[in-house]
């Protein structure tokens, strides 16, 4: 995907913190390994911190294991963090108590999963599927209006003719069609907020630019910030107005998209670009990306947990994990080659 959608350089960063609809502020996740005597855990999060502007799009990419998909799931409220704040609108959303409160933040904020035929019931038809959630949140009353929103999100997707889609099961579409569906399901509650998990890794390549666009169109116009998802850092040059690198539980970079790509500052993110296929130089692997792999997330020892596969790995990077030094308004970076960082990771706040 070489599609250079940020020509011109625009900076579209948020101006100030109250444009940010969500701040995750040092959040952690643990896993208890064992039974109540033993003492290890995984550590899926460590200190996780960035913010998601209103609008925008922020990508979080990073291999397997890097924490990425436990940071959406976090922000869904399907596991319960170890620390940290989540503040939604300004709100704490993890230490309110009224029950409607809650309620409210779950309405407002939609995941949509990578496998889109696992997440749509294969024994009901799509218009099954998109009426739940409008009775069950009350979006909608009596049949026809019911019937009239199914079809208007069904469009809104682009799946037409919106009736004939709607009559239809799981296994009759497409995989991107599914995956129009399982969008069109989260839109019926009228979300601020998508969180999109690998949305589009399960699809057709040919099929892919769709769904992001599909992504980029929602934002437009319907204003909803979306937190993707990826392993695949080409795709989040090409949707995400911001970036943000996970390694091994950890952010280690952030950056407005086309900085991060042009000018990636910590070595996990010159790695992952240089897996990337380029077109003009052909496919080649860089001896980096085959240099070992994630290490253990079960207690694992100080300094940085890139050091074993790092190129440029010195003594203090065994000793301490780097701090947070900001490269500019909008680059952020962990990593002692720059620094020793005393600065936050975000990366959309100007100096
Ligand atoms: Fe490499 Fe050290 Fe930077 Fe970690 S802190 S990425 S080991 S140079």
């Amino acid at each position: 995907m070489s599609i250079d959608r940020h020509q011109g350089g625009t900076a579209t960063v948020a101006q100030r913190s109250t444009d940010f609809v969500m701040e995750v502020q040092h959040l952690t996740k643990r896993f208890p390994v064992g039974g109540v005597l033993d003492k290890r855990a995984v550590h899926a999060l460590q200190d996780v911190s960035f913010s998601l502007p209103r609008a925008k799009i922020v990508a979080l990419v990073g291999e397997s294991g890097s924490g990425k998909s436990t940071t959406a799931r976090a922000l869904a409220r399907l596991i319960e963090p170890t620390g940290g704040r989540i503040l939604y609108n300004g709100r704490d959303i993890l230490r309110e108590e009224p029950r409607s409160a809650s309620l409210s933040y779950r309405e407002d904020v939609q995941m949509v999963f990578q496998d889109p035929f696992g997440s749509l019931n294969p024994a009901h038809t799509i218009r099954h599927a998109i009426e739940r959630p409008l009775r069950i949140h009350r979006k909608a009353k009596g049949r026809s209006a019911i019937r009239e929103r199914v079809e208007t999100l069904l469009e809104t997707v682009g799946l037409t003719p919106p009736g004939e889609t709607a009559s239809k099961y799981p296994y009759q579409l497409s995989g991107g069609q599914r995956q129009r569906v399982a969008f069109a399901r989260a839109l019926a509650v009228d979300p601020k907020v998508m969180l999109a998990d690998e949305p589009v890794s399960m699809l057709d390549v040919s099929i892919r630019i769709g769904v992001l666009n599909l992504m980029e169109r929602l934002k437009e116009e319907n204003g909803i910030s979306f937190l993707y998802i990826t392993h695949d850092i080409a795709s989040a040059r090409y949707i995400a107005d911001e970036t943000n690198v996970m390694y091994a539980g950890r952010m280690v970079e952030g950056a407005e998209s086309r900085e991060l790509i042009d000018e990636p500052a910590h070595p996990y993110t010159q790695l992952l670009l240089s897996a990337v296929p380029n077109p003009h130089a052909g496919l080649r692997t860089d001896e980096a990306t085959t240099r070992g792999e994630i290490p253990s997330l079960i207690d694992p020892p100080p300094g940085c947990p890139f050091a074993p596969r790092c190129p440029h790995v010195m003594p203090e990077c065994q000793e301490a994990m780097p701090g947070v030094t900001r490269l500019n308004a909008h680059h952020w970076v962990r990593c002692h080659l720059h620094g020793s960082g005393q600065g936050e990771p975000t990366a959309n706040l100007p100096v």
